[in-house]
């Protein structure tokens, strides 16, 4: 045998020996459960979707063991999630999907129900059942949600432990529903899970509480919720649409409001999803040209994105004691 018949023959060798494991794998197979490790086969429970990641937790925390909970949207939030075809193939076989909905989140998710063919699928949005008095006005009037955007509320709801409780109660009474013989335990969990929210509001109301000037300007339109629920007082937005710097115009009205001499506003909210966003940087750089003191640029999150494997069931709870860390930290 020559070099080269001897190389071509093991080239033969490789590509059989690449191949066999997939046809007997194919021929074989597995039932296909098995072979989907998207729901667990053995659990009979309710089959649960969330939209992303805070939902995720609230979910998962009322549902113990007695559902199963997955999250579709994480490293891509809400603003800017287009379904890819895993996510569909999630919520093919789902039972429950639990979105914010006021434009945020619901047109993907009726777009992944219509694409998974699932007609038994419940979509719930739940901040559309908040009392419409818990609803609060963005600080910007244009529709920065995209097209669907139904009204000028800001749907960031779930930055109020509050208004994170009140939807705690909406997902209970739906898995009770849906799993009546676990309704006891869908009942102690939600409850006790609404303690550990209760405890995240007293933290942050204790850490804010002798803080003279508590005005900041948020990174988008996002902070009315949780401004009302940590008696802060959100003076303006950067910009109207996440990543999107804000025109000259915009930028002369912060630079007004920044320094308006009744209320001057020093702490400029900015996002870690966005950290290529320069706006924050380039209003700090003429409130400090104008002579303002302390101007401070705070990391908020908004918890629209996680990274998958940060995502826990307590990352809701750390996730918004770092923010209110942050935020006590920039404030006097
Ligand atoms: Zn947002």
């Amino acid at each position: 045998m020559t070099r080269q018949q001897l190389l071509q023959r093991l080239a033969v060798i490789a590509i059989l020996a690449a191949f066999v494991p997939l046809v007997f794998l194919g021929c074989v197979g597995k039932p296909p459960e098995a072979a989907d490790p998207l729901w667990p086969a053995e659990h009979k429970g309710p089959k649960v979707v969330v939209s992303f990641a805070p939902l995720y937790c609230f979910a998962v925390n009322v549902a113990g063991d007695d559902a199963v909970v997955r999250n579709v949207m994480t490293t891509t939030g809400p603003h800017d999630f287009s379904p890819t075809e895993r996510d569909v193939r999630v919520v093919t076989k789902a039972d429950l999907f639990f979105v914010i909905g006021m434009g945020l989140d619901d047109s993907q998710a009726e777009r992944m129900k219509e694409g998974s063919g699932n007609t038994k699928l419940k979509i719930v949005e739940l901040a559309e059942k908040l009392p419409k008095d818990k609803l609060c006005e963005g600080k910007c009037n244009h529709a920065h949600h995209g097209a669907d955007h139904k009204h000028d509320l800001d749907p960031h709801v779930w930055l109020s432990p509050d208004h994170a409780a009140l939807m705690v109660n909406m997902i209970r009474d739906e898995l009770k529903a849906a799993d009546p013989a676990h309704a006891a335990g869908y009942d102690s969990r939600a409850a006790a899970y609404i303690k550990r929210l209760e405890a995240v509001k007293a933290e942050g109301l204790a850490l804010l509480k002798d803080k003279q000037d508590n005005r900041l300007i948020s990174f988008h339109d996002s902070m009315a919720y949780f401004e009302k629920a940590f008696n802060l007082e959100v003076r303006d937005v950067l910009t109207k649409k996440p990543g999107q710097e804000p025109e000259e115009k915009a930028m002369r009205k912060l630079i007004r409001v920044a320094t308006d001499e009744n209320k001057p506003t020093r702490v400029i909210a900015v996002e870690p999803q966005y950290s290529t966003s320069t706006s924050g940087e380039a209003l700090k750089k003429e409130l400090v040209a104008k002579g303002m003191k302390d101007v401070a640029l705070v990391e908020f999150d908004t918890l629209e994105t996680v990274k998958p494997d940060d995502l826990t069931a307590d990352w809701y709870e750390r996730k918004m004691r770092a923010n209110l860390e942050a935020v006590a930290k920039a404030l006097k």
